[in-house]
């Protein structure tokens, strides 16, 4: 028993009844008023209640149904929740109509570079500003992020160009100065099944961009997202961001099934990371048009001025006027599937 379907019009004092009796039990609850329907979301260990209890439940006033999800994951699931989750970033909505797109630098490497990025990336169409102050690099004697010195040029390039800032948590400890800060946190891939970093950002109510592991099932992913969920942050972004194969020309194989799924699997939004999926710039624009096609919701794209000269991941890198070609592609096929960019 983990979702709990009300009916219409069921009273206040209905619903209080039915969280004590759960609550009784042990478990915790979480209320989802839909459009055309509340829910009652119910979260811990629900396999030890008997079908007795189940009935019992059902037979309360006001309830219409009581649901069993086979699904791990329940409160990402479709079945918590149909209708398609709009995630707040600051003014701007992540899940609806529109198509955001996260472009900048893979690691801020100082103030004139980044404002240099984000100018041309806002006046290209991008909403959201991108760039790493704690890096995640597989050799310790690489570029590994300013820190918190990073943080204060995004924040001052939000003020200036008018951006939202996606940025990445790699270690609790720097949560506090993450917060200060950014608005959407991000989760990288190698920290997708961090688990005390994903309760850390369940605490709190900011935005999580939560990326896929190097080598994370669709289902495993999902379980990341319910850790983060459970511990009542509802705000879950899901990122595609290639997966290790057995291929080796591409630094990864962007799976963009996983967007048409995913939309089957959950209400979570999903964006597509084109960048890190295959690791050549080349490939960037054809596969961000793709992802589009394939009905994601927002894109993440690096850009950088100097590409060659770029401390991380210039290889994948693409220059502002590709960046500014590019917007104008997507355009068309956002619109040819009822979105726009
Ligand atoms: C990044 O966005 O720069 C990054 C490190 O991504 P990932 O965690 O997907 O490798
Ligand atoms: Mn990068």
């Amino acid at each position: 028993m983990d979702i709990i379907v009300l009916e219409p019009g069921i009273t206040e004092l209905s619903i209080k009844h039915i969280i004590k009796k759960l609550e009784s039990k042990g478990l915790k609850t979480h209320i989802s008023h839909g459009t055309e329907r509340t829910i009652i979301g119910v979260i811990g260990d629900t396999s030890k209640v008997t079908e007795e209890e189940e009935d019992a439940i059902r037979a309360m006033t006001g309830v219409e149904n009581v649901v069993r999800i086979l699904k791990p994951y329940k409160l990402a699931s479709r079945e918590f929740k149909k209708e398609n989750s709009e995630i707040k970033v600051r003014d701007l909505i992540i899940g609806g109509k529109k198509i955001h797109v996260m472009a900048g630098p893979c690691a801020v490497e100082n103030k004139t570079i980044l404002f240099s990025i984000a100018e041309k990336v806002k006046s290209a169409g991008a909403t959201i500003l991108r760039g790493g102050a704690f890096k995640p690099r597989t050799s310790p004697y690489s570029f590994q992020g300013l820190g918190e010195e990073g943080l204060k040029y995004l924040a001052e390039a939000r003020e200036k160009y008018g951006l939202s800032i996606v940025t990445e948590l790699m270690d609790t400890k720097d949560m506090d100065v993450i917060m200060k800060y950014t608005d959407i946190i991000q989760i990288g891939a190698r920290n997708m099944q961090n688990f005390k970093l994903l309760l850390e950002v369940g605490s709190v109510q900011k935005p999580v961009l939560l990326k896929r592991g190097l080598s994370a099932t669709i289902k495993e992913w999902l379980m990341s997202a319910e850790y983060i969920m459970s511990q009542g942050n509802h705000n879950v972004i899901l990122c595609e961001r290639g997966i290790r194969t057995f291929e080796t020309a591409t630094r990864n194989t962007l799976d963009l099934s996983a967007v048409p799924l995913l939309k089957q699997l959950t209400h979570l939004p999903i964006v597509v990371d084109p960048s890190h999926g295959v690791g050549k710039r080349d490939l960037v624009a054809p596969m961000a048009r793709a992802a589009i096609a394939a009905g994601a919701d927002a894109l993440m794209i690096e850009v950088h001025t100097n590409p060659e000269e770029a401390l991380s991941d210039g290889e994948q890198s693409i220059k502002p006027e590709s960046f500014t070609k590019l917007m104008k592609e997507l355009k068309p096929i956002a619109e040819a599937i009822g979105r726009e960019i």
